[in-house]
């Protein structure tokens, strides 16, 4: 079996295939795995509900065990209006990127299979030469040709590791339609010194650049920082899943949900099933049943924020921050999602 890309969809996949005996071989366009820019990632409890330890659901149902960088115990939200904070076990912080304990590496250190670096094979190819061939590339290129990509969302990320001082489990959260339009910026720390600081921004007439710039001005952010990169992410919707000997898994799969932009949790579940659905013969998109319905609540959810004012996200603000609200917002296993799409709509409505 072959798999393209070496990121956590496709060696989540590779480690899948190994734990049953089979050794894939991996191609990876660059020369070794992880990002090209250093980047604190973040799994919040609240989004992959009824499961609400994310970690603890990939140990027990993948076999696989990652280290994160450290656990999140306070998220702090800011809209222009309302500040407030949640604090308990809100979920994990991971290091991305080329670095010796990122989420990647660690991956690449569970795994025997060779991964053939700097190749950028092509799919029909290896479609002829293998039995199946699982697309990992985390971009839709190939669901396109295959004709299987649906809608697109893309944005702009724009991110620097600033230095500063940070509590290392501690997150900050911005929302506020001048700078960032629909999306929002956020700050993930590494250490007590330096920490990820991140915008986004859809797609359109803005220049990502001068809505960082925006962004910091308005905040008042004025860390000093030691790099800055620009990317672009698109969320996409794929089906079918496999077409074929090709099955499509994380972001190339289209499971990078359109609320946040988060895709490791789903990256890694939907390398797993596609092995799982490669080794015992049956149909994949059986095994994606519970991913498509949360990413489908991401999706409404999504639709309701794009419309979003500034005075939305005040309310919105003040009602994750809410005493009462929080308890049953971040210690149940209710799926936020869903019932979060229902009160966006809500609120849309009852503002507009
Ligand atoms: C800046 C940034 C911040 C993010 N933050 C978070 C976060 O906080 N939480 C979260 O859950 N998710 C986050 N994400 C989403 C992220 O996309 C997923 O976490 C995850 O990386 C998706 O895994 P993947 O394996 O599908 O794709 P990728 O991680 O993109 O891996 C794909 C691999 O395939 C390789 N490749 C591509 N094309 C080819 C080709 N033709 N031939 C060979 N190799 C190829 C690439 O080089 C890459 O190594 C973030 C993404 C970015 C960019």
């Amino acid at each position: 079996m072959a798999i393209i890309g070496a990121g956590p969809s496709g060696f989540a996949c590779a480690h899948e295939l190994e734990r049953h005996g089979v050794k894939p071989d991996i191609f990876e366009q660059r020369p070794r795995p992880g990002d090209l820019f250093e980047h604190v990632g973040v799994i919040l409890q609240i989004t992959n509900r009824p499961v609400k330890d994310q970690l603890a659901e990939i140990k027990k149902s993948c076999y696989i065990s990652l280290k994160p960088l450290n656990s999140l115990k306070k998220v702090t939200m800011h809209s222009p209006r309302v500040s407030g904070s949640v604090s308990g076990n809100l979920g994990y912080l991971f290091k991305r990127g080329q670095g010796e304990d990122s989420v990647e590496n660690q991956l690449l250190a569970l795994i025997k299979a060779p991964v053939h670096y700097n190749t950028r094979p092509d799919y029909a190819s290896l479609a002829l030469a293998y039995d199946y061939v699982v697309v990992a590339t985390g971009n839709y290129e190939t669901a396109k040709i295959l004709g299987c990509l649906e809608d697109i969302y893309k944005t702009w990320l724009v991110g620097a590791t600033v230095l500063g001082e940070f509590h290392p489990n501690y997150m900050e959260m911005w929302l506020n339609t001048e700078y960032a339009g629909s999306a929002y910026a956020y700050l993930t720390p590494f250490n007590h010194k330096s920490a990820s600081l991140v915008l986004i921004v859809p797609e359109g007439d803005r220049k990502a650049i001068d809505c960082w710039k925006k962004f910091l001005r308005m905040e008042k952010l004025s860390y000093e920082f030691s790099s800055l990169w620009i990317w672009e992410h698109v969320a996409g919707f794929v089906y079918p899943h496999q077409v074929g000997n090709i099955l499509f898994v994380g972001n190339a799969g289209g499971f990078l949900r359109p609320v946040l932009g988060f895709a490791l949790y789903n990256a890694i579940l939907s390398g797993v099933f596609a092995a799982r659905s490669m080794i015992e013969g049956k149909n994949y998109e059986d095994y994606l049943v519970n991913l498509n319905k949360n990413m489908m609540y991401s999706l409404q959810l999504r639709e309701s924020l794009n419309s979003f004012t500034n005075k939305h996200f005040d309310h919105l603000v003040a009602f994750l921050t809410t005493p009462g609200f929080k308890q049953i917002i971040y210690n149940t296993n209710l799926d936020m999602i869903k019932y979060m799409a229902i009160l966006a709509r809500l609120i849309g409505t009852k503002n507009n």
